[in-house]
């Protein structure tokens, strides 16, 4: 084999170990999030807090975040009602639902891709260098996706979300499960809806290392 045929082999199979789709189960941490998604969801504050925080006008539901579901949703005293409504009937994320790529790039920040409305997701396996409560963060957030909730088309960073039910409810999860785990002092992905961080305190659920 000359050279040139060496390196487009190599290539060839650098990037079908990258573009290869595995199961989340197979790697260890991951399986242990999937498995931390119903604590968080039968949590009791879990509930409390998002509904006084929709109660508070704290949750960024504008620019056509739920555009596709607007119908369904006049259905239901609340937008928070809704999404309580579809942990509760959904649930998390079933085990064999939850994927892991390599995103092409791997200086991406990306965690995860989810279509709206579908009932899978990929985990950016460049990104899986954190532990399982972050990693639970990351489901709980892409589930909101799942039942069709998505960031307005030109911001998609974290700051441009903020306060809305994906980004509250990560980081809500990420927050009761440390409390239950005893864990008392945590840094987590900042910036953080600042709403939620005065729940978060008042509950005294964990401390925020800035
Ligand atoms: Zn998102």
């Amino acid at each position: 084999m000359n050279i040139n045929k060496l390196i487009v082999v190599v290539l060839l199979s650098f990037s079908f170990y990258n573009c290869k789709v595995t199961k989340g189960v197979e790697n260890p941490k991951v399986k242990k999030a999937i498995n931390l998604q119903k604590e968080v969801i039968d949590h009791p504050l879990f509930k409390k807090i998002l509904l006084e925080l929709e109660q508070e006008g704290a949750i960024d539901w504008s620019e056509g975040r739920t555009s596709s579901i607007q119908e369904d949703l006049s259905n239901y005293e609340s937008n928070i009602h809704w999404l309580l409504e579809q942990f509760e009937k959904k649930r998390g994320y079933y085990k064999d639902v939850v994927f892991l790529w390599r995103k092409f790039n791997p200086f991406s920040k990306t965690k995860a891709a989810t279509y709206p409305c579908k009932d899978s997701t990929k985990l950016n396996k460049w990104r899986l260098k954190r532990d399982k409560y972050s990693i639970l963060n990351t489901l709980i957030h892409e589930r909101v996706h799942s039942f069709c909730h998505i960031h307005p088309r030109n911001k998609q960073t974290k700051r441009e979300n903020l306060c809305d039910a994906a980004y509250i409810a990560g980081d809500l999860s990420e927050a009761i499960i440390s409390n239950k785990m005893g864990i008392k002092e945590r840094r987590m992905s900042l910036p953080i809806c600042p709403a939620l961080i005065q729940k978060i305190d008042e509950y005294e659920l964990v401390k925020i290392i800035k």
